[in-house]
């Protein structure tokens, strides 16, 4: 790894503004910096998908050994344009009013610059993917529509984690649910009693629901409540959104027959009906604790200095979609801090161990 290089390369992508949807310029400058590295590009499609201007961009260098994937997303949240990073005191951050763009260039710089080094260096590497999708911040939009038939490798790691040294084997199902509450208009003043009130249902319901940590393993959140209607008419439809997050699948079911039936009887209790429409935006992750690619880079980082501590997180992240077209995936820390946020920044020192940590698993598997 060159440092100064690292720095400057970092430097030129968070310059580069690509907040989600607008990716395009800062796809173009990765192309070519993965061409003149000497890897096979392709680009996908899936911009218009996704709302987005850029693509999803893969890369490959042959090597021996199993083949890895690395991934992280070129796009970032707003305010990412005219970013200018300053480094003080051995911290990177944004001197204005905007995002740093840490999240994720810090992964995304992480791979280009281990890959550099690898390649001037002449060292021996196993063959090396790359994964850098577009649209990941508005909901794995880039992740959810890559072209995974152009994936050889088994084995990935997503670098779009804050902590260094964390390693994420664990994330929830993720169930969003959506109710409508219908009852019946009546005139609130002259014949209230004809009415049945949809409002005071989905109130009902709603009271009853918890939110939070509903138990060890699982979170739900209630959202966007609206009965639009006038004060002299008895409100005849309501509706609630829901979201379940659970690191069981069990769980998750279960907790999602509770909302319905306190919604039932809500219902039932004034004559009100109900529909309960799901949308499933992730299944259970789990990668093993003795997995060989945990192993691998537990033992990788603690020839760094660094202690890697197996943990979950109830986020999102492209890991979701990887692990879907049957790749054993984790998400790794990478020292970004205070992400979405004007005050996001990340210590030089743990951006290089992050480029070390990457270059140490694209070198042989053995
Ligand atoms: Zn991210």
């Amino acid at each position: 790894m060159n440092s100064e290089r690292l720095i400057e390369r970092f430097f030129s992508y968070v310059k580069t503004p690509s907040e989600s949807g607008n990716e395009a310029a800062f796809c173009e400058l990765l192309e070519a910096e993965l061409l003149s590295l000497g890897l096979s590009v392709e680009r996908d499609c899936v911009g218009e998908l996704c709302g987005s201007n850029g693509w999803n961009i893969y890369a490959r260098l042959d090597g021996t050994g199993d083949a890895m994937l690395f991934s992280a997303h070129t796009d970032t949240v707003s305010p990412g344009i005219g970013i200018q990073p300053v480094v003080e005191q051995g911290i990177i951050k944004s001197s204005g009013n905007t995002i740093l763009g840490a999240d994720d260039k810090a992964g995304v710089v992480a791979v280009t610059e281990a890959l550099n080094s690898i390649i001037e260096k002449g060292k021996p590497h196993r063959t090396i993917e790359v994964l850098f999708s577009i649209c990941e911040e508005p909901g794995l939009l880039g992740a959810k529509h890559a072209d995974f038939s152009r994936i050889r490798s088994r084995q990935a790691v997503v670098l779009d984690n804050e902590v260094l040294g964390e390693i994420i084997n664990r994330s929830p199902a993720n169930m969003v649910l959506n109710f409508k509450i219908y009852g019946k208009a009546a005139h609130a003043g002259m014949a209230p009693q004809e009415g049945i009130h949809a409002l005071k249902a989905a109130a009902n319901a709603v009271a009853n629901i918890p939110v939070g940590y509903v138990d060890e393993i699982s979170v739900m959140n209630i959202s966007n409540f609206c009965s639009p209607g006038k004060t002299n008419v008895i409100a005849d439809k309501a509706s609630f959104d829901m979201e379940i997050r659970s690191y069981e699948e069990d769980r998750l079911q279960q907790h999602m027959a509770a909302c319905e039936q306190a919604v039932r009887h809500a219902c039932e209790s004034v004559g009100a009906s109900y529909e309960m429409v799901t949308d499933r935006h992730s299944d259970v992750i789990y990668v093993p604790e003795n997995a060989a690619l945990i192993t691998e880079i537990k033992a990788k980082l603690k020839q760094l200095g660094v202690e890697g501590k197996i943990t979950k997180s109830f986020g999102g992240s492209d890991a979701t979609y990887l692990f879907a077209n049957g790749i054993e995936v984790v998400n790794l820390g990478i020292g970004m801090q205070s992400v979405h946020s004007s005050e996001e920044h990340i210590s030089v020192s743990d951006l290089e161990t992050t480029v070390r940590l990457v270059e140490s698993l694209m070198e042989s598997a053995n």
